[in-house]
């Protein structure tokens, strides 16, 4: 029988087990990512302006679409200062394509606080960061970790995946229970001494080989350690409860041209989605507004949060004078202006 102190020890010996296998686990993701990462303009820099831009336009978007995004943002505003004073039609027109627009007026405000309330010195700390307005705990461990090497794990959806896996958690990765013990087998695991690298790499393991649906493992630089794998159970995770039915509109858009101007109206700065933006005409009773519907041009499937919109884009003609809040707008001011995705898509017809 076993007594007491046998006992002690041996829980002393498996948790030094883990400890071991944890770390083996971080050394082979990490030299695995210094031979494998994608060359991304983001990566081999400290500058924390550059990182932070890079992980706020990265949540909700994949790296290759961000490229361009990027480096044209950076050219417009190439520092903490030009984005602090930029204008929000400059702003909104330079993000315009990304979506999710409140994450380009928060870069904004965050950087207009970090100014005036620390003469542009960025936070070094996690909380610190997170202390900025708009910024969540995610990018707060990212840029934390990356450009002031603070040993924080980050969570996103790739390394929540990647942790489900290793540990074949069962639990469903929507609930905030689980995204915690997610966060802390990530935090368990981190390479105390290169985090922000650490980071990263769980994040491009998750990017490149621990996909969604088909995860590489015989490509996997830690599969031997990998629970899911061992039980042939990875298509299976992570675990994701159904969620709401998304909710589906069908819109009209309306095209209409007068000596190469298009009739746009500005949305009013009290709407909460997408204030400011400029629009076609369109919804529901365009025609008692004069708006007489032609040739139909294009439809087209555009979703924001669970609304999954079909827009239908008709060539259009006006009766009378436009409606109060449309202008005639040209051609060239258009490429100028902060757009709706919808709107921009519809452009693109003509
Ligand atoms: Fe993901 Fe497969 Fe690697 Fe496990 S072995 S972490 S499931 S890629």
């Amino acid at each position: 029988m076993l007594t007491r102190l046998d006992a002690e020890s041996s829980r002393k010996l498996s948790t030094q087990r883990e400890i071991f296998r944890d770390r083996g686990l971080a050394a082979a993701l990490l030299r695995w990512y210094r031979r494998h990462r994608r060359p991304l303009p983001w990566r081999d820099t400290e500058d924390p302006y550059r990182i932070w831009i890079s992980e706020v336009m990265l949540q909700q978007t994949r790296a290759a679409a961000v490229i361009p995004y990027y480096e044209r943002f950076l050219k417009r505003f190439p520092s903490l200062e030009a984005l602090a004073r930029s204008s929000e039609t400059a702003l909104l027109e330079c993000w315009s394509g990304l979506g999710y627009y409140s994450r380009a007026r928060n870069l904004r405000r965050a950087a207009q606080h970090i100014v005036a309330e620390s003469g542009g010195r960025f936070p070094q700390t996690c909380e610190g960061w997170a202390a900025l307005p708009g910024v969540g705990p995610y990018t707060a461990a990212a840029v934390a970790s990356i450009a002031f090497h603070q040993t924080v794990a980050v969570l996103d959806g790739n390394v929540a995946r990647v942790m489900a896996r290793l540990e074949n958690h069962r639990g469903d990765v929507r609930s905030p229970r689980v995204r915690e013990e997610l966060r802390e087998k990530a935090q368990a695991l981190l390479d105390r001494r290169h985090p922000g690298e650490f980071n990263q790499a769980v994040m491009e393991l998750g990017a490149t080989v621990c996909l969604p649906r088909r995860p590489q493992c015989p490509l996997c630089p830690v599969s031997d350690a990998c629970e899911a794998r061992r039980l042939g159970v990875q298509n299976e995770l992570p675990v994701r409860l159904a969620g709401r039915e998304p909710v589906r509109l069908e819109i009209t858009v309306a095209m209409v041209e007068r000596n190469g101007t298009v009739l746009l109206r500005r949305r009013p700065d009290k709407l909460s989605l997408m204030p400011g933006f400029w629009e076609l005409p369109q919804a529901e009773g365009l025609e008692p507004r004069g708006f007489i519907l032609g040739e139909r041009l294009k439809s087209f499937r555009h979703s924001i949060t669970h609304h999954e919109y079909t827009a239908t884009v008709f060539r259009a003609a006006l009766r009378g004078r436009p409606p109060a809040g449309y202008h005639w707008i040209s051609r060239q001011r258009l490429k100028a202006l902060p757009l709706t995705t919808i709107t921009r898509k519809a452009l693109e017809s003509l």
